[in-house]
């Protein structure tokens, strides 16, 4: 990648793509297979989004845990990923069979009966009974195809606006003040924030209020380091409350011990096992920091009660919030994903997809790939014809 490249300000890029997370970077990774001229914007100081790597004491992890449930979809998608590494991706199929504590002990977790908890489309996932183990995981994804792709990416460069001109989005203004010509756009952030940065052109009024009014969820998630076993590692856990419990179940995850390194302040080998967790809020209230403060009390709470010494001695503790993870937000797209009114605009945010999460990224990365005729395996997405395409639309075609 060719980072903070000198270019006139009047060069036009076939492809702009903004958001550097994995969708961003799998778009890119494509385009730049068959263009050179395509730039990726990034907010950020840096690329990865959610899945940058984490340096902890039991080494280098993934930014909160990571699968894909094992679904004839998950394994579309590894082939798709093999496809554009140009290697084929290994994974195996691991039991995933959750468990829950319940009576004073670890039971198969058999559903949350008529009591379901208000974030379950998000936590759903997370319940397949078997799931796909990926050799590389998802923090090697984002670093080898940033790696690989022969395109230019700017970081620090939040798109304020996208700007229309005879029917088209013809540039992207960048932190208010530069423009970035592109004769196509591909936006890979949160959708909701598309309800300020698209010109009314291509979302009406009541489309966009619709977009920022959706409910989006929130990802509280706890890294923790044991300095002892805790858990048989890798048994899904879900933990739920008890019945005075406003606060909903959490996820999470035990690793296998490991050995830590010698270092200069610590130069006894230590053994050490990770755990990691995550739950949900709803973006407003995750607004207030008490509200995040105590549903975090909560999750711990639910750990110490399955294991009542899980939070003895911590190596380390670590807390990650990640805003607009899911919800219900939606945007009507043409087949092939761009806007119905702004057709050189595509939106290859996972959030779209009618999968949840990196499964949902893949699907969606991957249809806007077939569409634009990219895809690296060389599929093409049958698009209806025009008159079809108008049938399909309808009055949702004048957004
Ligand atoms: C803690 C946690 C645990 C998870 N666990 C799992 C799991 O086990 N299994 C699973 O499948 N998925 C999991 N996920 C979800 C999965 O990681 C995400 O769905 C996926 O990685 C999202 O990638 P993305 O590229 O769409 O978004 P992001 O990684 O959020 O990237 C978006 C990027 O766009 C940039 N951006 C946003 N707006 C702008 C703008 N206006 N201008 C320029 N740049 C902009 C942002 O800075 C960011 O870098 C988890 C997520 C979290 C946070």
């Amino acid at each position: 990648m060719n980072i903070n490249p000198k270019k006139s300000s009047l060069h036009v890029y076939d492809y702009v793509v903004v958001g550097s997370g994995l969708s961003g970077l799998l778009m890119t990774a494509a385009l730049s297979r068959v263009t050179q001229n395509v730039l990726l914007l990034e907010a950020a100081d840096t690329f990865g989004g959610v899945n940058q790597k984490q340096e902890t004491a039991v080494g280098t992890i993934n930014n909160g845990f990571r699968f894909l449930p094992d679904t004839d979809l998950s394994r579309k998608s590894m082939a798709f990923l093999s496809a554009l590494f140009g290697e084929s991706m290994e994974f195996r199929s691991v039991e995933n069979a959750p468990v829950t504590y319940e009576s004073g002990g670890l039971r198969p977790f058999v559903g949350f009966g008529n009591t379901p908890p208000t974030f379950y489309e998000e936590f759903s996932y997370f319940l397949s009974q078997q799931r796909l183990q990926c050799e590389t995981h998802p923090y090697q994804w984002v670093e080898q195809l940033f790696e690989k792709s022969q395109a230019d990416f700017i970081p620090r460069s939040y798109v304020t606006k996208f700007v229309e001109e005879g029917g088209k989005i013809t540039r992207a203004l960048i932190n208010g003040q530069k423009n970035i010509l592109g004769h196509n756009f591909i936006y890979c952030g949160p959708i909701q924030s598309l309800s300020i940065l698209l010109p009314e052109s291509g979302l009406s009024v009541r489309h966009r209020q619709k977009l920022s009014k959706a409910k989006y969820w929130t990802a509280l998630c706890l890294d923790l380091v044991h300095s002892q076993l805790v858990a048989e590692p890798e048994k899904l856990h879900i933990l739920n409350g008890t019945t005075q419990d406003d606060v909903g179940p959490c996820v999470g995850q035990f690793s296998a011990m490991v050995t830590s390194s010698p270092t200069a302040e610590n130069p006894n080998e230590e053994k050490l096992q990770l755990s990691q967790w995550v739950s949900f809020i709803d973006n407003e209230s995750a607004e207030d920091a008490e509200q995040i403060a105590l549903t975090l009390k909560k999750i711990k709470r639910q750990i110490k009660r399955a294991y009542p010494t899980a939070l003895d001695n911590l190596k380390s503790e670590r807390i990650l919030v990640t805003p607009s993870i899911g919800g219900n937000g939606e945007i009507k797209l043409n087949a092939n994903q761009s806007l119905p009114n702004l057709p050189n605009f595509w939106i290859a945010s996972g959030t779209l997809s009618t999968q949840k999460n990196l499964l949902g990224c893949l699907q969606q990365v991957e249809l806007v790939c077939g569409a634009l005729g990219f895809h690296p395996a060389g599929i093409e997405l049958a698009l209806p014809n025009e008159r079809d395409l108008s049938e399909d639309l309808g009055d949702e075609a004048a957004l």
